[in-house]
């Protein structure tokens, strides 16, 4: 198991592998099988079947279906196609002239696609004053880019490799990096009871659409990564096509490895702090050490800013810290300017349960002896990870700390984040914790169904989210055109091939759990493509709760059952291997479902993953998501739903909590007071129960005299307009790009130029904060009103003396702050004015009174530098 078969395709003269000219790349780690068997003529086919921009190029993938449909129906994959089709056949494509047509045609459009200007320069070209990053590289532990390449566990994976190919589109110029896993994520099947059983196949990366990076020798890239104990962690790199997007995955099972390292990359969430903290240095360091020899092989612009999709790669902003350490550049202090600047860090979690720690003394064991970071004094180290506990290293701190950008992915859970973390920022309210929110979104040409998008008219161009005519929604016959009755046979095609493949895989389970194929003639008649059909699927956490369905199993069975409004379910999620409680839960799904009374109307469905996911999102009628609130930071599936015209059906959490208007869906009513969990439970269950048959079913079974469903439809119609449009991963991106790397860019360039005179600048300006802010205070404030009456809008002059304490005045910022007061003299609603200096330590503003009621106002002091992205990012604030 150990050798990895092409692991160094020795070949001379071809480096780098960064431009889109496939002749160049055509020698990737099959060329054993594949340059071995496809005859010259069809050599633009291996191109086509190496960027993975076929898994949303539907054009791409039927030239391959055309070489043996039955077979590509069966693989589902360009590159293992090449190698699957009968040498024959291949003979015989290479001399018909209409294939090879056919071939050009799509491999010169994928070069159109990688070479064309699109929606990035466009902007760029603007000038507006901003920089635009010439890279900007995007660090994941996982991506979930198509099951033929399985380095995804789940939402996070699926979110990064959507970000990628919206980047691709849009044209930004990214790199992704990340490990690749030797056994991904597990396979998950039942045992006879129900119990989750997991698999852990493992995969060959030569037969993955993988290219090894190569030096100019051939030999292949090494990235090293210094150890405890005078050792070395190597890790070679693959390179994934992800459009115009390269994505560069670190693989450590190589020879040269101690034994123990070679595991580092073996799978993806397992193991212990040990293993962890290994696969995140190697993520973060030896990640950022892959993307810098991956652009100076190929001549891709080394990037300028660095996003991080969750804190796992943090360890990044060390490593460039060190780089420019290494290249004589400032001390640490002003270095960590020029780092944070660049560097934009997105949290994924709303529990601090949830969040990434390390024992400190693991950390130390790691960066004590000076090999990994040459010149990082590890206390310095240590002091970024800091938080209330001193025996533990905190990922999120680190990453908070080191980049000066932080977001959340949904609005409510931005507000939940800059709670979690207001501790931080002592001393701001938590409206003003610097960490914002971008909404999660999902890859419109990945997941929606290219029936929806053939029948309502958006070319795949247009669905390609390139450019700000294009909203990224459904094309032209949305808006007219397109009738009720095609929607709606549409919309029951997609459930009939839902229903097909609930049998196929039902069937399928069973025989996986022992079941004799005798047995279960019934599997072929479960399911009716004519009922009402609800999807739940997703991870198996606690919060999710996959069997708040269940509460009471009696409303469960007569929603099924009813004669008139029957309702049917699929059911899918995979339990984080070490949680027996998350096991349990899909124990008490499978006994329910077994039972024969109702398993023609509902069913588990085991393995979740891309490949199933398609289909529930498309075939559904109803995405079920029932968090407990505010615990689901975004959710995506419920986006790629409703794409396809599935409607949702969530408590008000994450995204949902932003995008629910009242007629795209139903809002389960959530108990956020009760306290009991049972309780709530309970209540929300009970609401669930009764949406589905007061409101939903007979929504659905309302009919016309032609059998459509005029209001169910009303609805749909609705939802494509409105959430079409922004739930795609193309807005995401665009808001990262207008919000995130362009100002970052702006501020890197400005804390770096002039052999870092801007850092420099900010480094010394916190310095003199840690001399002098203790005694900065406010001497005294007055609030003065012309003439006697308090009304809204009343003109007020607001008076401060400040005690600078030899800072000047150009060195902070003074504001006054009206708002509301409660009871206890709390500011609420406020209003925030900035006060000019007026000579002698005094300082004025002019306002109005904003609101009607009890006022106050207060005068506050925030330090000022021109490379502060917010003021409350140093935490530093004087009250009066
Ligand atoms: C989109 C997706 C998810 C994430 O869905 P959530 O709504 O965040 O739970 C998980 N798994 C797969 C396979 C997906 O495609």
């Amino acid at each position: 198991m150990r050798t990895i078969t092409g692991a160094a395709p020795v070949r001379g003269g071809a480096t780098g592998v960064h431009r889109p000219l496939w002749s160049l790349t055509m020698k990737a780690v099959r060329r054993f099988t594949v340059r071995a068997s496809v005859p010259e003529e069809l050599s633009g086919l291996t191109a086509l079947a190496t960027n993975l921009r076929w898994t949303w190029h539907p054009p791409t993938r039927d030239l391959f279906a055309s070489m043996d449909d039955p077979l590509f129906r069966r693989i589902r994959d360009p590159l293992r196609m090449l190698t699957a089709v009968p040498a024959e056949r291949l003979r015989e494509l290479a001399a018909d002239e209409d294939f090879l047509a056919r071939t050009r045609a799509a491999t010169e459009d994928l070069e159109r696609y990688l070479t064309e200007p699109r929606w990035y320069q466009r902007r760029a070209a603007e000038g507006d004053g901003q920089r635009c990053p010439e890279g900007v590289a995007y660090f994941s532990m996982e991506f979930g880019v198509h099951e033929a390449l399985p380095n995804y566990s789940g939402g996070l994976g699926v979110l990064a490799g959507d970000h990628l190919k919206a980047a691709s589109d849009l044209g930004v110029p990214m790199i992704g990096v990340g490990p690749l896993y030797r056994s991904g994520y597990f396979r998950q099947s039942l045992s006879l009871d129900g119990w989750q059983v997991e698999h852990y196949p493992v995969i060959d990366p030569s037969g993955l659409p993988l290219e090894l990076l190569t030096e100019p020798s051939g030999e292949p890239v090494l990235v090293h990564v210094a150890m405890p104990g005078g050792r070395e962690l190597r890790a070679q790199v693959w390179l994934a096509r992800v459009g115009r997007v390269p994505l560069l995955l670190l693989d450590t099972d190589i020879d040269g490895n101690d034994d123990d390292l070679r595991g580092v990359t073996d799978r993806l969430y397992g193991g212990d702090a040990d293993h962890r903290i290994r696969q995140e240095i190697l993520a973060g360091i030896g990640g950022m050490r892959a993307v810098r020899r991956y652009c100076e092989l190929t001549g891709h612009p080394q990037p300028e800013v660095f996003h991080t999709n969750e804190g796992h790669a943090g360890f990044l902003g060390l490593e460039r810290a060190r780089e420019i350490l290494a290249a004589g550049g400032p001390g640490f202090d002003e270095v960590l300017q020029a780092v944070r600047a660049g560097t934009v860090f997105t949290t994924h979690t709303p529990v601090s349960a949830g969040i990434d720690r390390f024992p400190v003394d693991l950390v130390q064991r790691y960066f004590g002896d000076g090999r990994l970071l040459p010149a990082i004094d590890v206390r310095r180290v240590l002091a970024l990870g800091a938080e209330d506990n001193p025996g533990m290293f905190n990922m999120a701190h680190m990453g908070l700390r080191l980049a000066q950008r932080a977001n959340g992915v949904s609005a409510l859970h931005g507000r939940v984040s800059r709670r979690m973390f207001a501790r931080l920022w002592p001393g701001f309210d938590e409206d003003e914790v610097p960490v914002r929110s971008v909404t999660n979104g999902v890859h419109g040409p990945t997941w929606v169904a290219r029936e929806m998008s053939a029948l309502l008219g958006g070319s795949d161009e247009e669905w390609g989210h390139d450019g700000p005519g294009s909203s990224g929604g459904p094309g032209s016959g949305i808006d007219g055109g397109v009738t009720d009755e095609q929607l709606w046979d549409l919309r029951r095609d997609l459930r009939a091939k839902l229903v097909a493949e609930v049998r196929r895989r039902a069937r399928d389970a069973w025989l996986q759990r022992g079941a004799s194929a005798l047995e279960l003639g019934w599997t072929e008649r479960i399911f009716d493509p004519d009922v009402l059909t609800v999807g739940f699927a997703r991870r198996v956490p606690t919060y999710k709760r996959l069997t708040l369905m269940l509460r009471d199993p009696d409303r469960l069975r007569a929603l099924l059952l009813d004669d008139d409004h029957p309702i049917q379910v699929v059911v899918a999620g995979k339990s984080h291997p070490a949680d027996e409680g998350g096991k349990a839960l899909i124990q008490q799904i499978v006994r329910f479902v077994d039972d024969p009374a109702v398993r023609q109307r509902i069913v588990f469905l085991p393995d979740y993953d891309m490949s199933m996911a398609r289909y529930l999102y498309r075939g559904c009628d109803v995405w079920l998501n029932n968090p407990t609130r505010p615990l689901e930071a975004c959710g995506t599936s419920g986006m790629k739903a409703a794409l396809n015209g599935c409607l949702n059906l969530s408590i008000r959490d994450g995204w949902w909590d932003e995008y629910y208007d009242g007629s795209n869906g139903w809002a389960i009513p959530t108990a956020d007071g009760v306290s009991d969990p049972l309780v709530r439970d309970d209540l929300e269950a009970a609401a669930l129960y009764d949406l589905l048959g007061q409101q939903i079913a007979p929504l659905f079974y309302d009919r016309d005299p032609n059998g459509v469903p005029k209001g169910w439809l009303s609805m749909i119609w609705h939802t494509l307009r409105t959430l079409g449009p922004r739930v795609q991963a193309s807005r995401m991106v665009r808001e990262y790009v207008e919000s995130y790397y362009l100002p970052a860019a702006t501020t890197v360039a400005d804390a770096t130029a002039d052999s870092y005179a801007g850092s420099r600048s900010l480094a010394e300006y916190r310095r003199r904060l840690d001399t002098y802010w203790s005694r900065v205070r406010v001497v005294d404030t007055d609030l003065t009103v012309d003439g006697d009456s308090l009304v809204v809008g009343t003109e007020a002059r607001v008076r401060a003396r400040i005690d600078l304490a030899g800072l000047g005045e150009s060195e902070v910022s003074v504001q006054a702050v009206v708002g509301r007061v409660g009871d206890t003299d709390d500011l609420h609603d406020v209003v925030t004015v900035p006060m000019e200096p007026s000579g002698r330590g005094e300082f004025t503003a002019r306002l109005r009174l904003p609101h009607a009621g009890a006022l106050g106002y207060t005068v506050r002091v925030l330090p000022r530098h021109r490379l502060l992205a917010s003021p409350a990012e140093l935490g530093k604030v004087v009250h009066a």
